[in-house]
This record gives structure tokens, sequence and C-alpha cells, in this order.
């Protein structure tokens, strides 16, 4: 008896410090103090149902002062499936000689931005695999039509590395945006996930070259990443605190069945809804997506990513026909819906969790003391 009294109150007396560190962080985060690398650690490590559901709410409070009910529409177009990169954990890898490779042209580029215009899209993202066919005039060609035929819409690229020349002409010919995933902000987590002659260096490096040109910078970073652990997450939030991205695409990691992660476990719905309230306190004002990902790992995990702080979903525009051979993991969603269906299926999602679509480039509320500053961390 004596024995299990004591244990008792030293477990609850555990609890109580562990209570009080864990509060200590929620107070930080929710005042707009800056963390440290362990204190995120420790507001990961420790997190329950009740703290995940109080900074979710807190989270979706700010996104509400920033931006109210508004979710922002990008009508993504996937228009090259190749790619020179061999990432463990993509499913159009090059290695991957079940993918059929295809590339659109500048025209059908188009076509698929006047059925996203149509649905009250006002900004497109370009999204690809490293494809040297698209070289820097192939691409100001495109997005300088783009641009043309939609002046009132954003143009979003996301095309991987590329040189800094080759990102100011783009930049140049239009383009407002640059979504380039961090992928981890661990170099060792880093090296784990990609093969040798890819360098972590060189990714960060380009994600400050593009906030140097003048780009709105997205980063990001799989959730449940095979090697990830509690402190690389930690990494991930202390990064996305130092540099301010613009935009922040997170979503579970999901095994593609071709790939050397095929046996790997996917990403939890729980964990990533954490993180992107974190991430909305961190930075109210930032761009967040509830991604596919996240939808592909539970039907309502858009809706519930909207309520855990996102404010951005991305549609996909690309022609149905291509659709199954940009698969990055398995069961992606909305293979087969048309620009039109999507847009009511949104419509209707969002409006289940009191959110409504704006038609609108959805630019981000620059708050003064972002406008006019690179980031805390300058270019080295
Ligand atoms: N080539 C571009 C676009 C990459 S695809 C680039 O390098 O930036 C866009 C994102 O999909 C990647 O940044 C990655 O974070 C995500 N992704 C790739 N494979 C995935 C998988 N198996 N599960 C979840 N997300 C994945």
């Amino acid at each position: 008896m004596l024995d299990s009294g004591v244990s008792q109150a030293h477990i609850s007396g555990k609890n109580f410090s562990m209570n009080n560190d864990m509060k200590q962080c929620i107070e930080k985060l929710l005042s707009g103090e800056r963390l440290t690398r362990e204190e995120f650690c420790l507001l990961i490590q420790e997190r329950t149902k009740e703290t995940a559901s109080k900074i979710a709410e807190e989270a979706r409070r700010r996104k509400q002062a920033v931006y109210g009910d508004s979710i922002f529409l990008r009508g993504i177009v996937e228009f090259s499936n190749v790619c020179k990169n061999d990432c463990y954990y993509c499913g159009i890898r090059k290695s991957n000689e079940h993918v059929r490779r295809y590339r659109l042209s500048k025209e059908e580029i188009l076509q698929c931005c006047r059925a996203g215009y149509e649905i009250g899209m006002r900004t497109f993202v370009l999204q690809s695999g490293e494809d040297g066919a698209y070289t820097d005039s192939v691409l100001e060609e495109i997005i300088r039509g783009i641009k043309k035929e939609f002046p009132d819409c954003a143009v979003t690229l996301s095309l991987g590395e590329r040189d800094k020349d080759s990102y100011q002409r783009l930049y140049d010919a239009g383009a407002d945006r640059y979504l380039l995933r961090h992928e981890t902000a661990d170099p060792e987590h880093y090296r784990k996930l990609h093969p040798e002659y890819m360098s972590f260096e060189h990714r960060m490096h380009c994600l400050y070259e593009l906030r140097e040109i003048g780009y709105d910078v997205g980063a990001g970073m799989m959730v449940g990443s095979p090697y990830q652990t509690e402190r690389e997450l930690a990494e991930d939030l202390y990064f996305i605190q130092d540099f301010r991205p613009e935009m922040c695409g997170i979503g579970p990691f999901i095994p593609h069945r071709d790939t050397p992660f095929r046996d790997q476990p996917a990403g939890t719905l729980e964990m990533t809804l954490f993180l992107l309230s974190v991430i909305r306190l961190i930075e109210p004002e930032v761009l967040l997506p509830a991604t596919t990902a996240l939808g592909t790992i539970d039907p309502r995990g858009r809706e519930k990513g909207v309520l855990a702080g996102a404010n951005v979903i991305m549609p996909n525009l690309s022609p149905v026909r291509v659709r199954h051979q940009y698969e990055l993991y398995d069961n992606k969603i909305c293979m087969d819906d048309e620009a039109g269906q999507c847009g009511a299926c949104i419509e209707l999602r969002m409006r289940t969790v009191g959110s409504r679509i704006a038609v609108d480039r959805g630019d981000i509320r620059r708050d003064g003391f972002r406008s006019g500053i690179l980031c805390r961390k300058k270019l080295e």
C-alpha cells in the first residue's frame, strides 16, 4: 500500500513538472515568443488530445483574424513527370520504370488554367519533376502566356532546384511565387531521404536565393517521413520560425509501391493537424494548404486541416488522362474529377467547416515587418 502511495506521489509530481514546462511552451507559442529547438521538441513529445485541441482553437482564431473565413484556391497543373532526381520517397523518381512519362505543351497548360479560371481560381501552380526539357525560355513563354491571358492571376512555380539566373528570369517573366519544400531541416535526415548526389545545402541555398529575388516563397516538409523523429520535426519548426516562409506546404508522407520506401508507414493525421496549428501560431499570416496528401489519408483530411488552421486548398487541374502518371504516393485522391466537379466538391466541403471559397489571388497579408526585409538569417 505504502509503496503504491509513494509511486503515485512520484508520478503525479513528475507529471506536474512536465506539465509546467509544457504549459510554458504553449504560453510562449500563444504570445508569439520564439521557441528553442528543445521547446519545440517538448511541445511535440508532450502533446495530448487536450493541448492539440486548445492549440487548434487558437490557430483557427488567428487565421480568422488575418484572413476571415476565406479559403484560397490554387489550381495545380502537373505539367511534366520527367525527373532527373531519385528521391527515395517519390513515385515519379527517375528509377521508377513503371511510370509513363509525359510533358504538356504551353497550349495544354493554358487550357488547364482556363478550366480553373472558370471555377474561380486566381492562382495557378505549375509543378513538375526536374525536367531539363523545360528550359528558361520555354518556361518564360508559358509564364508570359498565362499572365497575358489572366492578368488578374498569380503564377506559382514548383519546379525544384534551378540556378539563381534561371529563378531570376522566370521571376522577370512574371512568376510571383515559388514552392520548394525544404523536405527536412536536418542534413543527416536529408541524406537518408535522398541519393548522395543531392544536397541539403543546395536546396536550402535555393530557398534563400528565391527570397532574395523577390518571390513569395513556400517551404515545407513531409510529416512522418522515414527516420523522422520528434527531433527532426522540432528542427523543421525552428527553421520555419527563422525563415518565415510566405507559404508552408506540409502533408503526411505516404508510401509509394514502386519506391525504396514502399514498406514504410505513412505519417499520421493527428501529427499533421497538430503541426499545421503550431505553424499557424508561429506565423499567423502564413498561407497554409490543407494538402491533397492530407485528404488522401483521411476522407475529411482537408476539412480537418482547415479546422486546424489551414487556409489554402490546391485542387488538381491536370488533364485527367495524365493524372495517374503523376502519382507521388499511392491512392492519391481526385484522380478522375474534372475541374468543374472538383470546384463544386471543394465548395461544399468547405461549407461544412464554416469556410467559403474566395475568388481571389490570395496574396499573403503583409504585417509591415515582413515587407522590405529579407529574412532573419540572410543569404550566406
Ligand atoms: N520537383 C519539385 C516538386 C516535387 S513534388 C521539387 O523538387 O520541389 C512536391 C512535393 O511532394 C515534394 O516536395 C514532397 O514533399 C511531396 N512528396 C513527394 N513524394 C511524397 C510521398 N511519397 N508522400 C507525401 N508527399 C510526397
